[in-house]
């Protein structure tokens, strides 16, 4: 059986989070549940009205585009592209076709492979379709007799329709289903770093299309392409792939032909079904839209929009790992997580004053404290985000706090346990930690005489983990040292416990 080479290029849509829609003043909310209330004439195709361009959404395509290093276009234009479909009111949709905004970028994956960008293009979104099947009840005229039948009922939810939406598509350099998840997820942390986009594929805010062909690995010409629509997560588009791939391979071994269609995607099943056969860019009879002026941008616009662009995921990855000498692990957490990176990186600043403070200068103490205060936040804070399912931004505890408990625990003034008892309180209360210590007497005990007295119970309450410590098994310290640990609910500093078990049992 021959080898076979998959080819998968990706076609996103991302709804832009501007105040207003594309061409009209009705507003931009994903949000919104009650249908058709954000619409108006325009949105509404009345006759007679027109419309006017959205500069925020020029201005956010040419962002993205700028942020994938794309070329952009000075001249260009908007097209009326002709579908006849009830979600779509003025009976075409206006997109571009000839000259996007931004053409030929890049991205590149944490693998290094550059995914090829071929066009950003800026159009609107349809309405929504809502079918609905019910069985309803009827009477007829003369009986009182109540019957039922099936009855099916389409709406259209206008709120949508005119919503600026981005289209990116990709080259065909994609070779696997794992990279072009990757691909989407990155993608979509760079359209929410931009802040052109909340990106959420639930709220069907970022929507995929994955095109799909696969060759022989000795062939130099593309095979015929597959295209997958309906994928609701980035796990969905991978397993898509795959399967796809599969099952092309399985036609072409069989000598069959793969045929040019579109397929949908059953998550539930795992498989792909054919849903119609492939529209050419011609039956859309494209022609420049004579309502709008074509769009010029000139360079000084275009470097002004540049300088918009904040630090991104790439640059910030490596930064945290430099900056900070954290695990690559760790940075990837705090650039997918940018609010609790954000958060670390107020952290470190209270710190390194603290450091400053206290005459520590030397770089092994420096690094300590601060893997530290990255360990908690990833651990304790995320889990106690997570259990309360609150965001970084509602935190409770300020950075301030989360310094103070961080130097407290690296001065082994409070144990692990404890500190996470403290913790709990913070993200609860915001109260800080020195009164959570004072309050509830959270000190860890360092009192020699106090922590005798309990070391000595330990060793009357287990003799025999005793007399194997003096018959010379080593490890049994240890035990003894739990045990000591609990005795004192946690509280007791283990080094000076272990020491003070060690010269009792001498
Ligand atoms: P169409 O005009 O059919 O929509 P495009 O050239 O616009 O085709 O490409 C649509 C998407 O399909 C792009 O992401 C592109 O990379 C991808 N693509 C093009 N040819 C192939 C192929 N043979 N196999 C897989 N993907 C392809
Ligand atoms: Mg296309």
């Amino acid at each position: 059986m021959p080898k076979y080479k998959p080819v998968i290029g990706l076609e996103i849509h991302v709804e832009l989070n501007t105040k207003t829609k594309m061409f009209c003043d009705s507003a931009n909310d994903a949000n919104e549940t009650n249908p058709n209330t954000n619409v108006c004439p325009v949105c509404m195709a009345h006759p007679g009205t027109l419309p006017v361009i959205n500069i925020e959404a020029v201005h956010k395509v040419i962002k993205t585009g700028l942020a994938l290093e794309t070329k952009i276009n000075e001249f260009s234009w908007f097209e009326r592209k002709n579908y006849f479909y009830p979600d779509i009111p003025k009976g075409y949709q206006i997109s571009q076709f000839e000259k996007p905004f931004c053409e030929d970028g890049v991205l590149k994956l944490s693998s290094g492979k550059e995914i090829k960008i071929k066009r950003i293009h800026l159009e609107e979104d349809t309405g929504k379709l809502i079918h609905e099947t019910q069985n309803i009840k009827h009477k007829t005229q003369d009986q009182d007799v109540s019957g039922s039948m099936f009855h099916a009922s389409s709406y259209v939810d206008f709120n949508r329709a005119g919503v600026p939406l981005m289209e990116l598509v990709t080259e065909p350099n994609i070779e696997t289903g794992v990279e072009a998840k990757e691909f989407g997820e990155e993608f979509q942390l760079l359209l929410r770093y931009l802040n052109v986009s909340e990106a959420d594929m639930e709220k069907g805010q970022l929507r995929i299309e994955a095109n799909i062909s696969i060759m022989t690995e000795e062939s130099s010409k593309f095979g015929t392409k597959v295209e997958i629509k309906n994928l609701n997560s980035f796990r969905a588009c991978e397993r898509a792939i795959d399967y796809e791939i599969k099952r092309q391979a399985e036609v072409l071994d069989s000598g069959e032909k793969v045929a040019q269609e579109t397929r949908g995607w059953n998550e539930n099943e795992g498989l792909s079904f054919v849903q119609r056969e492939k529209e050419e860019s011609h039956d859309y009879r494209y022609f420049p839209e004579p309502d709008l002026p074509p769009v010029r941008l000139d360079k000084a616009q275009i470097e002004f929009i540049k300088q918009e662009i904040p630090e991104l995921p790439a640059s910030r990855r490596v930064r945290f790992t430099k900056e900070y000498s954290i695990t690559e692990k760790d940075a990837e957490v705090f650039t997918v997580k940018k609010e609790l990176g954000d958060f670390f990186e107020k952290v470190v600043t209270e710190l390194e004053t603290w450091l400053k403070d206290q005459y520590i200068t030397d770089e092994v103490n420096h690094k300590e404290i601060i893997k530290l205060a990255a360990n908690y936040l990833i651990t304790e804070i995320q889990k106690l985000l997570a259990e309360s399912k609150t965001k970084v931004s509602s935190l409770l505890i300020t950075p301030e706090d989360f310094a103070e408990l961080i130097t407290y625990i690296h001065e082994g003034m409070t144990s692990s346990s404890i500190a996470q008892e403290i913790i709990r309180i913070m993200f609860d209360t915001g109260q800080d930690p020195h009164q959570i210590i004072e309050d509830r007497m959270l000190h860890q005990i360092s009192d020699r005489g106090e922590l005798k007295k309990a070391a000595q119970d330990v060793i009357m309450a287990n003799p025999k983990p005793v007399e194997d410590y003096k018959k010379g098994k080593v490890e049994s310290i240890k035990f003894l040292v739990g045990q000591l640990m609990k005795a004192t609910k946690g509280k007791a500093n283990p080094q000076m416990g272990e020491e003070i078990l060690r010269e009792l049992l001498k």
